[in-house]
């Protein structure tokens, strides 16, 4: 059995209970692929590269939980996050935290090393050095959307994870589709629309706009949190 079965399972034992996230999508980044050596010039010069998080690095290990329409509803409404979705973001959170001990644990356990990447997000900067949704690309689990979140085969709003591993095994391709209604000539803006603060545009992100009231909502909700883009638009959740 290919290790992907074994982490969807473990997923899927880890989500058992946690009624906001459907089925999880699993995809396999090869470290060494174009798309994953050139994340330093598509998001920080300091990236973290594969083999920073692991010497013997060969796949990254990228993974999707889409969350459920009703979640999405408790962020429709005003021009402020909701407090249940910063709660949701921080349940979350700790799911992916537990996801990824225990696939690490089972990787080890299987005689492959495996480890966590730890580039977190720099607040000076606006940019991560870990993009979540840049490796999830590499692994062919989808393609970006005018907001900027990865539209998957499932929708884009959900939460992404990954764990970085020395396992030898088949790796996926990049998505060559192009998913967004507006990106591939159609006409949407959904998520143009739903901005409350004008950061996102049809020509455009404004980092420093959205982090602020991203900054605003970890201070009154608790989760550095807006989201108002990616909820209750057309591409949010597909079945
Ligand atoms: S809401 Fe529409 S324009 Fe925005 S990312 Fe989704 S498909 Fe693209
Ligand atoms: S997260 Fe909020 S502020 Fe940032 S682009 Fe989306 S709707 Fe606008």
């Amino acid at each position: 059995m290919s290790f992907k079965e074994t982490a969807l399972e473990i997923i899927r034992e880890k989500i058992r209970g946690a009624d906001w996230i459907r089925e999880p999508l699993v995809g396999f980044a090869d470290a060494s692929s174009a798309h994953i050596r050139g994340i330093r010039s598509s998001v920080a010069d300091d990236h973290l590269m594969p083999e920073d998080v692991l010497p013997e690095a060969e796949i990254i290990i990228s993974y999707f939980l889409p969350f459920t329409k009703a979640a999405g509803e408790c962020n429709r409404d005003g021009d402020f996050p909701s407090q249940l979705w910063a709660d949701l973001y921080n349940k979350t959170n700790e799911l992916i935290a537990e996801i990824n001990e225990a696939l690490v644990s089972a990787l080890e356990e299987a005689g492959v090393k495996a480890a966590i990447p730890a580039g977190g997000f720099d607040t000076d900067r606006l940019l991560s050095r870990w993009s979540q949704r840049h490796v999830a690309e590499a692994a062919g689990l989808g393609t970006f959307g005018l907001n900027n979140m990865l539209i998957t085969k499932s929708g884009s709003m959900g939460r992404f994870g990954s764990v970085v591993t020395a396992l030898k095994e088949p790796c996926d391709l990049p998505m060559t589709e192009e998913l967004c209604t507006s990106k591939a000539g159609g006409k949407c803006l959904a998520c143009v629309k739903r901005c409350m603060t004008g950061a996102l545009s049809e020509g455009g992100f404004d980092r420093e706009l959205c982090y602020s009231v991203c900054k605003k909502a970890e201070e009154e909700l608790g989760a550095d949190v807006c989201g108002k883009c990616a909820v209750c638009v057309p591409c949010a959740v597909w079945d």
